[in-house]
């Protein structure tokens, strides 16, 4: 039996023994010269000089031994819909695919940027890329025009594959508009636009640039696309995240080394074995998504189960149907999730036969008490909190339970995982803390295979943000807070920065105050993140006016709000939108004009600020509880 201490110890001492051991999961066209490259830090290379590909790996390596199991089931409650694809023919679909995109002109290395909801020709998309050696960028469906307009300035795509519509809770979202109007936008004027035509939307846009996708696929229905041997350290995709400024970052991540940590994390942490099914209810544009819906289930023969809809319609049992029906054995998602369905009818539950389900995982955001210990009394099987984030692609903390099944901790994601040289430091002199001593999540370098390589195009972005925050010390911040208990068990505190956490997404408040610094009416703006029961956190913004005269009245502060929050929907998308906007006459703020977020989100959550010596204008703060007794009283 292995025990985790000395596993773990082992990744940390001898990362060269213990990920040359994990590289034999997967297939090395060509072998590596070197475990590992740290002759550039903070960067680090993983498996220098081996020749391998993410989709081979996902797909056709499995053609001999599961040709017939299914690979992908697709299921979407909003059209009806259920498709199955054997790994057979997902290796059919996404030969198609490549070969259409290689027809319009793809080629290694080039970005193919993703704007699809959540159906199967985006698994096939990301998989064509990665087959040909393209870098894809998926940008998440609920995201605006001008989200997007970024995004593809940024990646710079030859081309942008998207589809008519999307369909949530049972409303169509038309695409292309959006599309066009980020095209509009965008500086990058090159892209070619692949159209997935699902037919869903009544009045979907006609323009002469949109290439039609299912006549391209029947014209290359029996190709076969070798696929492209990339360097391991060659880009395999960029994934936009938030930050704590308006511009995202994006994320790059590397081959090899995805592969073997995805591969690995398979056994040790959702001890997910070949021909089983696993469920991740995410999105393709998270990076829950990108690790858990596709490459590492595939990557370990796996059959997925991909989902388009909502955990509550046509009702709140519809997942567990799904686990009856498809006999999953991994489920995955995040607390916010459970804690809609416990608010819907929590014994739908019962309703279903779960004796394949074996484990619940639960990621993205803090996992509350009373959540965790009502779905694992409901459940009666192991629920596993795990915690990352987009740059690592992987668990950081969980109970590793195919090391050593730990006990759980409420409240806690568990302990550091292998290959995570994982330590608490105090924010003000960088040393580690003690047990029980709140500090600041760091990763010493380097990071372990899996985790992201650079900022894409821009190598001192990724020194800047991520190695030079904690004094005197070169390591990787993950901007959290937590403590760690004497057993090692780590408990997320909420993040350092000013980035929030809505129903697991993860928000800038600097984006969603540009958005709404972009109305005429609004001089001045802070934007904070306060609990809230279901999704875990909520933006609230505080707006000073220009002219406040003007809005005095009750109906013209109504239409100010409404406008203010259309603007928000139409800049960054539904998701960002504020739960409400208060109106003050100033903002607090330091002398030297700093905002004071965390002492507005303390008054909003109803906790005292403490102690402010360096407020400008302490009436700034009377003004804060004012409007909330005036929203709450309205309530
Ligand atoms: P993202 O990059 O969007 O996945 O968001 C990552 C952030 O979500 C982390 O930096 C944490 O703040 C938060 N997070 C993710 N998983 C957990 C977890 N299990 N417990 C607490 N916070 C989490």
């Amino acid at each position: 039996m292995t025990n985790y201490r000395d596993f773990h110890r082992r990744s940390i001492d001898h990362p060269e023994d213990f990920w040359r051991e994990e590289a034999r999961r997967i297939h090395w066209e060509t072998p590596f010269d070197k475990v590992l490259d740290t002759s550039n830090p903070p960067f680090a290379r993983w498996f220098v000089g081996g020749r391998t590909n993410l989709c081979h790996n996902a797909v056709d390596r499995h053609l001999v031994e599961r040709a017939q199991q299914n690979a992908l089931i697709y299921v979407s409650t909003e059209t009806g819909i259920e498709r199955r694809y054997t790994y057979a023919e997902l290796y059919a679909e996404i030969n198609r695919m490549a070969a259409v995109m290689r027809s319009l002109g793809v080629k290694r290395g080039e970005r193919v940027l993703i704007y699809l909801p959540m159906i199967p020709e985006a698994v096939f998309a990301m998989l064509a890329c990665a087959r040909l050696g393209a870098i894809h960028s998926v940008v998440f469906g609920g995201f605006a025009a001008p989200n997007l307009a970024a995004r593809i300035d940024d990646a710079k795509p030859v081309l942008i594959v998207t589809a008519d519509a999307g369909a949530r809770g049972g409303k169509v979202i038309d695409y292309t508009p959006l599309v066009d109007e980020a095209l509009a936008r965008a500086q990058h004027k090159t892209a070619q636009v692949l159209l997935i035509d699902r037919q869903l939307a009544p009045e979907r846009l006609n323009a002469s640039y949109l290439v039609n996708y299912e006549p391209l696929r029947e014209q290359f229905f029996d190709a076969h696309v070798p696929c492209e041997w990339l360097e391991s350290n060659e880009p395999s995709y960029v994934l936009y995240t938030s930050g704590t400024t308006g511009r995202p970052k994006g994320v790059q991540r590397d081959v090899g080394g995805y592969a073997v940590a995805l591969a690995a994390s398979m056994e040790y942490i959702f001890e997910g074995r070949a021909g089983d099914t696993m469920f991740t209810a995410s999105d393709i544009g998270w990076v829950v998504g990108h690790s858990y819906i596709i490459y590492a289930p595939l990557l370990a023969g796996l059959t997925t189960v991909m989902y388009e809809g909502t955990p509550i319609r046509p009702d709140g049992g519809i997942w567990w149907r799904l686990v009856e029906q498809y006999k999953i054995n991994l489920m995955f998602t995040a607390p916010t999730a459970l804690r809609v369905l416990k608010k819907q009818d929590p014994a739908l539950l019962k309703k279903s036969d779960l004796s394949s389900l074996r484990t619940l995982f639960l990621a993205g955001e803090p996992l509350d008490e009373p959540t965790a210990s009502w779905i694992t009394g409901a459940l009666g099987k192991p629920v596993v909190d795990n915690y990352w984030q987009t740059e690592t692609g992987w668990p950081m903390l969980a109970i590793q339970r195919g090391v050593e099944a730990l006990p759980p901790k409420l409240g806690s994601p568990g302990v550091p995982a292998y290959g995570y040289d994982l330590t608490l430091r105090n924010e003000a002199n960088g040393e580690p803390c003690a047990p029980g001593e709140k500090g600041v999540l760091t990763l010493g370098y380097p990071l372990p295979p899996g985790c992201m390589s650079t900022v894409w195009g821009d190598d001192q972005r990724f020194i800047d943000t991520y190695w030079s925050s904690v004094p005197g010390q070169a390591v990787y911040s993950t901007f959290d807070w937590g403590i760690q208990d004497d057993d090692g068990y780590v408990t997320i505190l909420g993040r350092t920065d000013d980035v929030i956490n809505v129903a697991g997404h993860r928000l800038g408040t600097r984006e969603i105050e540009e958005a709404l610094s972009s109305h005429a009416a609004v001089a001045e703006v802070a934007v904070v993140g306060v609990a809230d029961p279901v999704k875990g956190q909520a933006a609230l913004a505080f707006v000073v006016l220009r002219d406040a005269e003007r809005y005095a009245s009750d109906k013209a502060r109504a239409k100010l709000s409404t406008e203010l929050t259309a603007t928000v929907d139409r800049q960054l998308g539904a998701i960002a939108r504020p739960a409400h906007v208060h109106v003050v006459s100033m903002l607090p703020k330091t002398r030297s004009g700093k905002l004071l977020r965390r002492a507005i989100a303390a008054l909003a959550e109803g906790r005292e600020p403490g102690d402010l010596p360096t407020i400008e204008d302490p009436a700034a703060l009377v003004q804060v509880r004012e409007a909330l007794a005036a929203a709450s009283g309205k309530a």
